[in-house]
C-alpha cells in the first residue's frame, strides 16, 4: 500500500523513484511511453510562479535543438529532432532557450505569462538587417 507523506515528513536518505517498477532504458524509450512514477514531477505543474514565458514561433525555427539542449528544466518538447513547443507545466521562465536560439529574429521570445500566445505571435519582430542594433 502506498504511504503518502508531506514534504516536511521526508527524511534524509529517502529515495524517490522516477519510474514505476524496473525501468532502465529512459534513453531509448520515447518520453511519452516511459512509466513515470506517481510522484514524478512530470505529473504536476511546478511553474505556477512564472512571470515571463517563452513563446515559440514555428515559422522561423530551424530545429537546431539548441533550446532543447540548454533548457535547465527539460521544458522544451522535441520529438524526432523536431521542436514541438514548450512544456508550460514545468518551464520556469528563465529565458535560457531564448538566449541560445540562433535565428533572426529568434524563434523563441519571452512575453508576459498572461499574454495570449496568438497575440504574442502577431507581435513578432521583423528580421534584423546585418549591422543593425
Ligand atoms: S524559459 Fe527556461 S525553463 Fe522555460 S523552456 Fe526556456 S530554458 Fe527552459
Ligand atoms: S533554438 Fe530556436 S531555432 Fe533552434 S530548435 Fe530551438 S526554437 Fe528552433
Amino acid at each position: 500500500m502506498k504511504k503518502y507523506v508531506g514534504w516536511d515528513e521526508v527524511t534524509t536518505g529517502t529515495l524517490l523513484h522516477s519510474f514505476e517498477g524496473k525501468f532502465g532504458d529512459a534513453v531509448t524509450t520515447d518520453p511519452d511511453d516511459r512509466p513515470y512514477a506517481w510522484m514524478n514531477s512530470i505529473n504536476v505543474s511546478v511553474a505556477d510562479w512564472r512571470i515571463l514565458k517563452p513563446v515559440y514561433n514555428r515559422d522561423i525555427c530551424i530545429d537546431c535543438q539548441n533550446c532543447w539542449i540548454f533548457c535547465p528544466d527539460t521544458s522544451i518538447i522535441s520529438r524526432d529532432k523536431k521542436m514541438i513547443g514548450v512544456d508550460y507545466d514545468h518551464c520556469k521562465g528563465c529565458g535560457v532557450c531564448v538566449e541560445v536560439c540562433p535565428t533572426n529574429p529568434k524563434s523563441l521570445l519571452m512575453f508576459s505569462d498572461f499574454k495570449d500566445n496568438e497575440e504574442a505571435l502577431s507581435e513578432w519582430p521583423e528580421k534584423k538587417k546585418r549591422g543593425a542594433k
